[in-house]
């Protein structure tokens, strides 16, 4: 046999269907040609540009809703939608963010638990990136116990009037319409909240230093009225939101792989140019010590992604093997993207080269769709049988 790729080593590609693999060699296509020139200005400048255009644009690919079926959707595997992911996080965790809450949150929750009449009014203009969704489960005071929710929901006569604040939402302040989750006198419900709503208001977070390429907002609901038929009837109880949330960490567990994979081949190069002492710094021990570890890194990551796709696509993914891929995914990615950083030397701190901005978004990343440390409790529960969250 061959020497092995550099960058699939393991050869994990060589399993992909051929839809799979047309649509990987897609995405990665357009993210080359469309995202990666501008990423690193996006990033600087702290937003993306024009929202509107790349919702239209990952519509058009078939991104949104992809492994959903009906309504627009693209009906394509889950392991089809985890290489999507990979190949969009390998230019910037913020763009998967995008297809991430609108596909696996936003539409997700519609699909799960929508009405007929919702998921036709929505499901199909989402899918085209017509109407953008954000996902609103986070507050102030509020993260990894959403069970703690302040936001309210109460009836008056047919309609349910919202109150409360959700912070730190992606694509906030950008989106036609937010899935909020709000406590009622029957438990957490899910509602479908068009954003020109009256008493609704949409601040952006700035000042951020991570995630700097994607929308962040404070959703504000002061009196909002809706009618009835804007709440989600199937959705009852925080496993509703719990269960989104599981859908969207799937994509993570395959995109943090693209992000370290950029990083990886960033470090490869330039340690075979980057001459000190006489030779590039490739040759030098420390420096293959490095590269193995992250050769390892990448490709162990893409082997637990690439077999958590199987699962789901046979109905077989446990959410805490999912749980599982997100704690070991995100940690492997950031030791790699941290190790390129070093090999990078001063450049490495510039955003002429992807590695800080890349290490910098999986912060974020880590934080999002349940912390590191909520992901090793949920594994700890399910290896011993014995809660520690509370
Ligand atoms: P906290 O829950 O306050 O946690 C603080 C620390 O305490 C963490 O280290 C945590 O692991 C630890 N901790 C908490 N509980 C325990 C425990 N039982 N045992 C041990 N340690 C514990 N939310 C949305 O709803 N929609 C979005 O679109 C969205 N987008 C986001 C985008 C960005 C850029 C960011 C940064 C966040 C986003 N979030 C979103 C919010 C995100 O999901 C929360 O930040 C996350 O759930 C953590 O909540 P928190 O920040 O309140 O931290």
């Amino acid at each position: 046999p061959a020497v092995p790729a550099p960058d699939d080593f393991l050869a994990v590609d060589a399993a992909l269907t051929a839809e799979e693999t047309a649509i990987r060699d897609t995405v990665r296509d357009f993210a080359a040609r469309e995202l990666l020139p501008g990423v690193a200005d996006w990033f600087d400048a702290g937003t993306i540009p024009d929202p509107r255009a790349l919702a239209k644009a990952f519509g058009e690919l078939g991104l949104f809703g992809m492994h959903l079926s009906g309504y627009g959707c693209a009906g394509a595997s889950a392991t089809a939608y985890g290489v999507a992911c990979r190949e969009l996080e390998a230019v910037d965790s913020g763009l998967r963010s995008f297809v991430s809450v609108q596909g696996s949150l936003a539409m997700a929750a519609i699909h799960k638990y929508g009405s007929e009449e919702q998921k036709t009014s929505w499901l199909p203009r989402m899918a085209a990136g017509e109407v953008i969704g954000c996902f609103g489960l986070t507050e102030p005071d509020s993260g990894s116990d959403p069970g703690s929710m302040r936001t309210r929901a109460r009836r008056d006569g047919s309609d349910w009037i919202l109150d409360g604040t959700k912070m730190w939402i992606t694509n906030g302040s950008v989106a036609d319409v937010a899935v909020v989750w709000a406590a009622t006198d029957d438990g957490i419900r899910g509602f479908l909240v068009p954003t020109d709503a009256p008493g609704f208001t949409a601040n952006t977070v700035h000042r951020k230093l991570s995630l700097r390429a994607s929308i962040t907002s404070e959703l504000v609901l002061d009196g909002v009225r809706l009618p009835g038929t804007a709440l989600l009837p199937g959705a009852t109880g925080l496993g509703a939101p719990l269960s989104c949330l599981n859908e969207a960490r799937f994509g993570i567990v395959w995109g943090v792989v693209g992000a370290a994979r950029t990083c990886y081949l960033a470090a490869l190069d330039y340690a075979g140019t980057r001459v000190q002492f006489g030779r590039p710094i490739a040759g030098f021990q420390l420096t293959q010590r490095k590269l193995a570890d992250m050769v390892v890194d990448v490709n162990q990551a893409g082997l637990t992604a690439a077999r958590l796709g199987r699962l789901k696509d046979a109905g077989q993914c446990h959410h805490t093997q999912v749980s599982f891929g997100k704690f070991a995914n995100v940690a492997a990615a950031q030791r790699v993207a941290a190790a390129a950083r070093s090999i990078h030397g001063a450049n490495g701190i510039t955003l002429e080269y992807p590695v800080l901005r890349h290490l910098l978004n999986l912060e974020t990343v880590a934080t999002y769709e349940g912390t590191e440390e909520v992901h090793a409790l949920s594994i700890g529960q399910a290896v011993t049988g014995l809660s520690a969250f509370r």
